[in-house]
């Protein structure tokens, strides 16, 4: 859609009076794709063009929504098809229902998936560009997970879930073993592991503990990036809106340090 510059940059909200925008644009501070322009009914298309204002990028307020929220256990991270239904799944969107306008609901896609019975910190977002950038594999964001196990783990299980192993694989219904990489592995008491993980293989973390002969009792996502879920206070099933700034201050604060 197409609108006039003094338009765009009175609803960015940089500008404290009409007077100053339209000053700005007839100093020459205003530049669209590069190119100085002075006409304030200039019109574009602010989705096809970048405004800056002496060299700031300038944008629309954005009506995306995104969410962090404790994943209680029994729920999935997808909307539910016919099969699911009949089996009487519950989908973690319908924690969100009536809280939405219908098609902010709709619009709702969680960024990356935890399993049925896996709890803790997971993103919701409006915002399909973000949770694509959030979940990709090239950005290596890390992910704790607090494990819970039947017995404790020798220092020899700890060695190889920290330097990678063969974890068997399924995918379209083929099988192939997968080489993981470095993880961050501490024991913080009897059976209780942190992990920490830049990768997202479906199941990996229940898959390297199996493959060192552990079974995992009970799995929690502690963290996503710089965001913490203890320090969310979020009980089960509860989440709290997080504003864009914070979601790519996070997401370009992990991906500058890459380490295991
Ligand atoms: N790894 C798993 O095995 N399950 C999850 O839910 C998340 C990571």
């Amino acid at each position: 859609m197409k609108l006039r510059l003094h338009q765009f940059l009175s609803k960015t909200g940089r500008f404290a009076s009409k007077r100053d925008l339209k000053e700005a644009v007839w100093a020459g501070d205003v530049t669209v794709n590069g190119s100085v322009v002075k006409d304030i009914a200039f019109q574009f298309n602010p989705a096809k063009k970048e405004v800056q204002f002496k060299g700031e990028t300038l944008r629309l307020p954005s009506d995306e929504i995104t969410l962090a929220l404790n994943k209680p256990p029994g729920v999935v991270c997808s909307r539910l098809n016919s099969q699911e239904q009949s089996l009487g799944k519950t989908s973690v969107f319908s924690l969100l229902e009536g809280h939405f306008s219908s098609s902010q609901f709709a619009r709702f896609i969680t960024v990356g998936r935890l399993d049925e019975a896996t709890t803790g910190l997971l993103f919701l977002t409006t915002d399909g560009a973000l949770a694509h950038r959030i979940a990709s594999p090239e950005q290596h964001i890390s992910k704790r997970y607090r494990v819970t196990l039947d017995q404790r783990p020798s220092e020899a299980s700890l060695m190889l879930l920290r330097d990678g192993l063969e974890i068997q694989m399924e995918e379209n219904g083929e099988q192939f073993t997968y080489f993981t990489q470095p993880a961050e592995v501490v024991l913080v008491q009897e059976g209780h592991v942190d992990i920490t993980v830049r990768e997202g293989k479906k199941r990996q973390v229940r898959r390297m503990f199996s493959a060192v002969g552990l079974e995992v009792l009970h799995l929690e996502r502690k963290s996503i990036g710089g965001v913490d879920l203890d320090g969310l206070n979020l009980p089960l099933g509860a989440w709290v809106d997080l504003s864009r700034a914070d979601v790519e201050a996070m997401v370009a604060q992990d991906a500058g340090d890459k380490r295991p």
